[in-house]
């Protein structure tokens, strides 16, 4: 009797050995040969393998890799805004294995190249994620994204599509908004960072701008946003006569909109930051940081200003005289207009 309860007891250990061979040991090793960004690339390769059709859409795909690839955030980014950040060590021994790349939150992302959706998803550390199969065989992934665009795995997406608006989602919360941009071949990551050379045309934007406009569940305000941020662009464009979409050409027009009408200094965030920043032309993320001080000063220089780096009335003043944008009935030194006895805020 003892002895029959000693072998079940032996028989009982050597299946929980083997249950945590079989099943917790695969994982665990799984997880320290892909330690990417909380995303099982494995499901991903299998997901496809899996479908036939979506093999078909990704053969379609030009067999030659896109070397030279336009930066995929649409605005506002130019390859000296970028740094490489690819190898840099990550919490718990990983290493970082794609670019990110520093941009205001709602930026849209759009794809660099013709593309298949794979995968779409939500995961701890990527956040808001799309992967697309790319030229060459390779697959792209974008992380931490706001939103995702309305799009679904199996999608095929022309150069220009919009993918998603960048954010801070997944380990990135809290944290500077920016869009992880990753390249693989062969479920192996490489270095976007030299790749990177170039921009869209401003014509090619503004065509998938208006692409992602007539798509939008609210034009007027995503029209609005983007000429919060991106105004000095979308004026240069009607400057070189390209057709800009209706919403675009009345979020310009409309002056009310987007005003300063606060002292603005470090620490100083908000949609009246971009468009200083946007204004003296460096990169609008709406915090008013060093870069954002040093800029201030040297406008202040530039109009025989106290340098202080401080962006103030007589500062406003400056700079709403040179745009000759100032309500009717205003001037620089008044608070009210004296015609519609409107307070007069800094329109630029
Ligand atoms: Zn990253």
């Amino acid at each position: 009797m003892r002895k029959k309860q000693h072998i079940y007891r032996i028989i009982g250990i050597i299946s929980l050995f083997l249950f945590v061979l079989i099943t917790i040991l695969p994982l665990t090793t799984f997880a320290a040969l892909r330690p990417w960004e909380g995303v099982d690339w494995g499901q991903v390769s299998g997901w496809s393998r899996g479908s036939s059709s979506l093999n078909n859409k990704i053969n379609n795909l030009d067999s030659d890799k896109v070397v030279d690839l336009p930066i995929p955030i649409l605005f506002g980014v130019t390859p000296d805004n970028l740094y490489s950040s690819f190898g840099d060590p990550r919490s718990g021994g990983r290493t970082h294995e794609g670019l990110d790349i520093m941009a205001p939150r709602g930026a849209p992302v759009v794809s660099p190249t013709d593309a298949v959706v794979i995968r779409i998803g939500v995961g701890d550390t990527a956040g808001n994620y799309v992967y697309t199969a790319n030229p060459g065989g390779e697959t792209f992934a974008y992380m931490h994204l706001n939103e995702i665009a309305d799009i679904t795995e199996g999608d095929e997406l022309s150069k220009g599509e919009l993918i998603g608006y960048v954010g801070n989602t997944g380990n990135a919360a809290g944290g500077a908004t920016h869009l992880h941009f990753e390249v693989r071949d062969n479920d192996v990551a490489t270095d976007p960072f030299p790749r990177l050379t170039r921009i869209f045309p401003l014509a090619d934007k503004i065509k998938y701008l208006k692409n992602i406009l007539d798509n939008a569940d609210n034009k007027t305000k995503l029209a609005e946003n983007m000429v919060i941020m991106y105004r000095k662009e979308l004026v240069s464009a009607q400057t070189l006569n390209i057709e800009l979409p209706d919403s675009i050409i009345k979020a310009l027009a409309n002056k009310i909109l987007i005003s300063i009408t606060r002292t603005l200094r470090i620490g100083s965030t908000g949609d009246d930051v971009k468009l200083l920043q946007t204004t003296l032309g460096i990169s609008a993320d709406g915090n008013f940081g060093p870069k954002t001080k040093a800029a201030v000063i040297a406008f202040q220089t530039s109009k025989g200003l106290t340098p202080d780096g401080v962006f103030g009335s007589m500062s406003y003043a400056a700079l709403a005289s040179v745009n000759g944008t100032l309500p009717a009935g205003c001037t620089p030194s008044t608070a009210f207009s004296t015609t519609t006895g409107i307070k007069c805020t800094a329109i630029l």
